[in-house]
């Protein structure tokens, strides 16, 4: 189950919520205001530390599928290049 990040509009108050089904009130533990924010990054990692990792490891990701569309694409054009001469 997602656990998402908020922060209300009204007070600011920053709070997590577990949201169990899309209908879940979404509200304010502090004011009980459901002008509230969410957070686009789920807080499925806590700590900074591992949240870093984590991070460096999909940079990491996202270098090695970008390489290997590179090659692919350099792969296509040289054959391309073999046929069409
Ligand atoms: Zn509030």
């Amino acid at each position: 189950m997602p656990i998402y990040d908020y922060v209300c509009s009204d007070c600011g108050e920053a709070f997590e919520l577990l949201i169990r089904r899309s209908d879940d009130t979404e509200a304010c533990p502090e004011c009980g205001s459901e002008e509230v924010e969410k957070q686009f990054s789920p807080t499925t990692v806590h700590g900074d530390t591992s949240h870093g990792k984590a991070m460096r490891a999909a940079k990491k990701r996202d270098a090695a599928q970008a390489r290997d569309r590179f090659h692919e694409r350099r792969r296509y054009e040289e054959s391309h290049d073999r046929h069409g001469h």
